[in-house]
């Protein structure tokens, strides 16, 4: 069993000496105002031991990170019939892109883009009673945490100011490939994106990817064929243009958020999530990656 402790420690030691510590995201108002400085870290692995370092229990908007979670909750209400509405090819295009090339027939290219999530959170409102609080509560029963929650500023924010995923939305309708009307698809998702976790949340939400669909408390949530498709779409399209990069540099399946948060995971081994607010160029914490770099690089734990 690898003690995650010290090289965490020394990892966060690294992280809060970087001077450069990429960009705050400012295009939705209400996430432009958190602190660059801070950094947390958490690792729990396949004996549920919990390793946290830095800022791991203070809550950030987990943003596109929630885009797996509702593909997951999708996915095992409706299956296969799910890739009737989404693809499963990486964009090679920014998370917001909106040509056509990034969809064919009003099919996004994958579920872990804006377009693609936004076809997904439009399936979870066709086949559910209260889409809101039945996606929070499958979050919150995944951590076995109630006091997850949503972000009612930032998801107001992003609905005040997105107009991008409005238009990809109308264009996605267009095609005939959203049921509900825009504004519904667009509330949801925009609510979806807002939910706050810490690190320590974080892995503990994900160990149901590492752990073969089975949560902490050993509940099943995915089947083990699911569990596999997603951890593949994770690490092909998870990080939109920078995919590859991640993948070469971490090589983990595993997905960022513009909150500045990345989660990923080696199955059956461990899950890791990091937090560094300022982002690089390509929409990706800075510090998370190259945190996440050191430690698949100094431990040897990586799908490769
Ligand atoms: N809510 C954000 C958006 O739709 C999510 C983007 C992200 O985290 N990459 O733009």
């Amino acid at each position: 069993m690898t003690d995650f402790q010290p090289i965490i420690d020394n990892i966060t030691l690294q992280a809060k000496k970087q001077v450069d510590k990429g960009q705050v995201a400012n295009y939705i108002p209400e996430i432009s105002n958190v602190d660059p400085n801070k950094f947390g870290i958490s690792i729990l692995d396949e004996k549920a031991q919990l390793y946290s370092s830095g800022d791991a229990k203070e809550e950030f908007s987990i943003q596109s990170i929630s885009k797996v979670l509702s593909l997951s909750m999708a996915f095992s209400i409706v299956g296969e019939n799910l890739w009737k509405r989404v693809g499963v090819e990486p964009s090679g295009d920014p998370f917001n892109h909106l040509s056509l090339l990034e969809m064919e027939n009003g099919i996004p290219r994958n579920p872990l883009i804006n377009a693609g999530a936004i076809v997904v959170c439009d399936i979870l409102i066709s086949n559910l009673k209260n889409p809101k609080s039945e996606f929070l509560e499958y979050v919150q029963s995944i951590a076995n945490d109630p006091s997850i929650n949503y972000d009612e500023k930032v998801a107001k924010s992003e609905k005040e100011t997105g107009f991008r995923n409005y238009a990809a939305a109308y264009l996605i309708k267009s095609f005939k490939n959203l049921e509900n009307d825009v504004e519904t698809v667009l509330d949801f998702y925009c609510y979806s994106c807002s939910i706050r976790m810490s690190c320590e949340q974080l892995v503990k939400v994900f160990y149901i990817f590492m752990n073969r669909g089975n949560c902490l408390q050993n509940n099943n949530y995915l089947k083990l064929p699911q569990v596999k498709r997603i951890n593949a779409i994770m690490l092909s399209c998870g990080f939109y243009d920078e995919a590859g990069e991640f993948a070469f540099e971490v090589g983990l399946p595993g997905k960022s958020g513009v909150g500045g948060g990345i989660v990923a995971l080696l199955p059956n081994k461990f899950c890791v999530a990091t937090w560094s607010p300022g982002l690089n160029k390509k929409g990706n914490s800075k510090l998370g990656m190259s945190a996440l770099e050191k430690l698949t690089t100094e431990t040897g734990l990586s799908i490769f």
